[in-house]
């Protein structure tokens, strides 16, 4: 467990939480603010920062988790939609430091909007696209 890990000390059960489901690797329980009732945080249960650290097994059964859990929160709930968010590192809006995505159900007319697009210049997108591809290289 990470030292002062507000998420490791849920897994542990030392922390209070409404557990939604739990499996051998991950956890699910309800978001303490939510954004609409239901919403849910889905994480591994061994500490990892964000996605660039989480390694691909844990990923995958966070994966698997958010598959099960979704479209019960959406029929449970009556909503109309999900939202799978997840934010990595600080200037992407990450508050607690332990890999979690959100599943957020969504309502008509809920009025959510979790952001806004642009458009790219000329060439811009092809520029992009070449970075990203060499970097996977
Ligand atoms: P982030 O901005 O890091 O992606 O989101 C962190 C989320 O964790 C927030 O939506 C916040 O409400 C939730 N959260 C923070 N502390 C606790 C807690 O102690 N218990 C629960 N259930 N959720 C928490
Ligand atoms: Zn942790």
């Amino acid at each position: 467990m990470a030292h002062d890990c507000i998420f490791c000390k849920i897994v542990q059960g030392d922390v209070p939480s409404s557990r939604v489901y739990e499996d051998e690797q991950t956890l699910a329980f309800l978001d303490i603010h939510p954004v609409n009732p239901g919403h849910t945080l889905v994480i591994p249960k061994r500490h990892a920062l964000n996605v660039f650290e989480i390694g691909s097994d844990d990923w995958m059964a966070v994966a698997r988790t958010i598959h099960r859990v979704a479209p019960a929160l959406e029929q449970a709930l009556g909503a109309d939609g999900v939202n799978l968010v997840m934010n990595n590192r600080e200037n992407a809006g990450q508050v607690v430091g332990h890999a979690h995505m959100h599943v957020i159900p969504r309502f008509t007319g809920d009025g959510l909007r979790p952001w806004s697009h642009g458009s790219y210049k000329e060439g811009e997108a092809e520029a992009v696209l070449k970075k990203i591809t060499e970097s996977l290289q």
